[in-house]
């Protein structure tokens, strides 16, 4: 059985490359495979499932067709893309997962996490997170008009840029004690995950016990995903554009 698992998409309007290579990449070899991941930030940023951008409708189109084929389509919510919805996962048959999954891969009971409650020692971030997930805040933004959402998703984009240029990496990773203690906590080894954009398998012991943490890359220059089958997984990398010539 294969697997695959994509984080990090973050598509835009403004990055057509990357939104054309995830719509063959969901006709070629994603359909091959057995089951789909996207374990978040998916998209750019999402300010309710009525938003009628065409960028985004042509997502939601081909994850429709996608499913429709008969592949299932699991995804979670990251940091960007939060407020996506019960109507988004009705539009597009895609399965909608909480914050933190158990699941069994090809017997291998692996633990699935956007990642960024993981990065601990960014205080700033954690308690914006917070304040962003509160459900009364969610209800009143999403209540709000469309424009008025788009002038907000803006300011906050712009925002988040100006964080991230002036944070050391160490602080933006995840914390180590809080990758272990996710582990123990749900009695698993193994932990998947995206966020840090930052991709590669990082293996530790853990309580005496071989341990592993997967992390997913962004699809800014490339494509990135774990391609998960019964010899193993091993996290792979996407030309763009090498989707439309190899689609079966
Ligand atoms: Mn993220």
């Amino acid at each position: 059985m294969t697997t695959l698992f994509v984080s990090d998409l973050h598509l835009h309007e403004s990055r057509p490359e990357v939104t054309d290579s995830f719509i063959e990449f969901l006709g070629g070899e994603a359909r091959h495979a057995e089951c789909l991941y996207i374990l978040g930030d998916l998209f750019e940023a999402w300010i309710g499932d009525d938003d009628p951008d065409s960028h985004n409708r042509r997502v939601i189109n081909a994850l429709r067709d996608f499913t429709a084929a008969g592949s299932p389509c699991y995804l979670m919510h990251g940091n960007r893309d939060f407020l996506i919805g019960k109507r988004f996962a009705a539009e597009t048959g895609v399965l909608l997962l909480g914050e933190t999954e158990t699941v069994a891969i090809n017997g291998e009971r692996t633990l699935l996490m956007h990642g960024d409650q993981l990065c601990t020692d960014d205080h700033q971030y954690q308690r914006l997170r917070r304040r962003v997930r509160n459900p009364i805040l969610q209800a009143v933004f999403l209540a709000l008009p469309i424009t008025l959402r788009r002038t907000i998703r803006d300011r906050l984009r712009r925002q988040s840029v100006a964080d991230s240029g002036i944070k050391p990496e160490a602080i933006t990773d995840v914390n180590q004690t809080a990758v272990e203690d996710a582990l123990r906590h749900n009695g698993v080894l193994t932990l998947l995950h995206g966020h840090t954009h930052r991709p590669a398998i990082h293996r530790f012991s853990l309580d005496g016990r071989q341990a592993a943490r997967i992390v997913l890359g962004d699809w800014y220059d490339q494509g990135s995903m774990l391609r998960w089958d019964a010899g193993g997984y091993r996290l792979r990398t996407i030309e763009y554009g090498e989707a439309a010539t190899s689609g079966n």
